[in-house]
């Protein structure tokens, strides 16, 4: 195929070009693609001529119609149709049409040639539907691949016509592919789809049915076929190569869903493709995933727990549990707050359980509002008590940003019950900082002490350390846990991150210390502070309170 870049051209140099190929072609135009009309240049001015598709004898825009992918993806593309027994050579060349000084509009050259068929090419092309408004409402027009609503058609009707075959449901989607859009432009993104479909297209049996259902959002439904992952990892594995001469590797995953029940609605048959591609949606080791049963109740159960949440919240079924932050002399120093989920069977569930799935559903917000408000109740219970200096730290979501004003919240709430702000801690994780830079700054600002959370889980960078202004860092438990043969480098790095944050004017608190040996060796460092299994799990508030009367 001959690549071309999109040619820039004055309205005379156009005038000029189309002068000279209508020596050569028996149609050379120039069409606007967006709005699927000729433009007639004259001198010094353009305007809407006939529809382009006219020239087909058809009423129609065209399916698939290659000028509009042309522009799209900035490439000459070419087809062949056939129509009423004339075979048509089309070939469509963007083209950067300069109006004016200030004008430029995007629009296509399209070189136009047609002869009588013969009749083994009436025979090997399928004729042309010039009837095609059927064929466009059910097909993407910048791949030319069935739309959503499309697709559903044809699969239902392909498991009429073949009642004793067994088919195949694959979801695909492009990871961060808004990203190609971000960093290129959309007309990148336009020509990664196009590749895409492309080579799904290739690896797909013929009778396969294809669709881009949305955005970067592919289906394929087929025959059972053992052949199936062996095409599909050879299709991942290619795709990485789509924008090779960028250098931007293209991770494309995938989900499969055996049909078994053929009375499924189609939406709910992509939905369990994707349910099983959304499984190793961060796994960019792994590029396809089967739905199983299992997957299946996981979603029934999170789909449970968010219906649940409103009653659960209603009916006090969340409870603050503490979890004791100790001095080098392992006196109590503060204490975090962890939720916990008590159901009315006394069944205790753990936030690593609940929290991703209310962070999804966005009801986390909510339920972390519902903890900040009892943290400083219990605070403001503690005044006068043994406890009346101890800190409360709570835990902050990422996606609590978008939906409060975490700042502004926080500050009303020790407003409302009346306490000294460096009471209530705020504990937001290392990804957080860095993404919600400017809302952290906010709860900096306005006067909270704000601890750096699970420091060292992610990919850490240093630029946090230089670009926040926390008090606290907190070590994630992954720093403490060596094997014997990163035993060594472990420990010089944990020595050397306390002795960083410390110059830094940070106070150092490890998290999940479980054995003497961990102890040990972080008081060594210089560690500040310790919280782990090692001194106390975390408990409820009145198991607290006993423990720690005296201290
Ligand atoms: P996190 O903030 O990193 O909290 C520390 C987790 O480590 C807690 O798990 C705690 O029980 C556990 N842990 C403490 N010491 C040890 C130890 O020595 N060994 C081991 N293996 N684990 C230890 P938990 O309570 O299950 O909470 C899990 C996560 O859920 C928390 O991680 C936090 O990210 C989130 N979370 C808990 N409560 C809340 C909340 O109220 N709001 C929000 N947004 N997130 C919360
Ligand atoms: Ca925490
Ligand atoms: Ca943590």
């Amino acid at each position: 195929m001959v690549i071309m870049e999109a040619m820039d051209l004055t309205l005379q140099q156009a005038a000029d070009l189309l002068d000279a190929y209508r020596k050569e072609h028996k149609l050379a135009r120039i069409v606007d693609p967006d709005e699927c009309r000729e433009l007639d240049i004259g001198e010094g001015s353009c305007q809407y001529g006939r529809p382009c598709h006219a020239v087909w004898g058809s009423n129609h825009r065209c399916s698939n119609c290659i000028s509009y992918q042309a522009c799209h993806t900035d490439k000459e593309r070419r087809k062949q149709e056939l129509r009423n027994r004339q075979l048509f050579e089309i070939t469509s060349r963007p083209v950067n049409l300069h109006v004016d000084a200030a004008t430029t509009l995007v629009a296509s050259l399209e070189l136009i040639d047609w002869r009588e068929a013969t009749p083994a090419e009436v025979a090997d092309i399928p004729e042309k539907d010039n009837d095609n408004a059927d064929f466009l409402n059910q097909h993407d027009t910048l791949t030319g691949l069935f739309n959503k609503e499309g697709f559903s058609r044809a699969v239902r009707a392909e498991l009429a016509a073949q009642p004793d075959t067994d088919f195949t449901m694959v979801s695909i989607n492009l990871r961060k592919f808004h990203m190609i859009n971000d960093l290129y432009s959309m007309k990148k993104g336009d020509e990664v789809l196009v590749s895409v479909a492309e080579s799904i297209r290739q690896k797909c049996h013929t009778g396969a049915l294809i669709a881009r259902l949305f955005g970067d959002h592919f289906a394929v439904f087929e025959p059972t076929d053992e052949t199936l992952e062996a095409r599909l990892q050879e299709f991942l594995d290619e795709a990485l190569f789509v924008i090779e001469e960028d250098d931007i590797p293209l991770h494309i995953h995938a989900g499969i869903y055996a049909v078994v029940d053929r009375n499924l609605p189609v939406a709910i048959m992509i939905d369990r493709a994707d349910m099983a591609r959304k499984e190793i949606e961060n796994d960019y080791n792994i590029g396809s995933a089967h739905y199983t049963k299992k997957l299946w109740e996981t979603a029934i159960n999170k789909q449970e727990m968010v219906n649940r949440f409103t009653d659960a919240l209603a009916q006090d079924e969340f409870h603050l549990y503490l979890q004791p932050q100790l001095d080098r002399k392992e006196k109590l120093a503060a204490a975090e707050v962890l939720v916990r989920w008590i159901k009315s069977d006394g069944s205790i569930v753990s936030p690593g359980a609940f929290i991703p799935c209310f962070e999804e559903s966005g009801q986390i917000a909510q339920l972390d509002r519902f903890v900040w408000e009892k943290t400083v109740q219990l605070l403001k219970s503690w005044e006068g008590t043994a406890f009346s200096d101890l800190a409360l730290s709570i835990n902050v979501s990422p996606k609590d940003f978008l939906y409060l004003d975490v700042a502004k919240t926080l500050q009303e709430l020790i407003e409302k019950y009346d306490l000294p702000m460096e009471k209530l801690r705020v504990e937001i994780t290392e990804s957080a900082v860095v993404s919600q830079s400017k809302m952290v700054d906010d709860i900096i600002d306005a006067g909270f002490h704000v601890e750096i959370d699970d420091f060292g889980k992610g990919y850490s960078s240093l630029n946090t350390l230089r670009n926040i202004r926390a008090k606290t860092l907190k070590l994630d438990m992954f720093f403490l846990r060596f094997s014997d043969e990163t035993k060594t480098r472990g420990r010089v790095i944990v020595d050397h991150v306390i002795h960083m944050g410390k110059t830094l004017g940070m106070q150092i608190v490890a998290e999940g210390v479980e054995t003497e040996f961990q102890k040990d060796h972080l008081l060594k460092a210089d560690c500040d502070y310790l919280q782990g299994f090692l001194f106390s799990p975390p408990i409820p508030v009145e198991a607290f309170a006993k423990k720690y009367a005296v201290h």
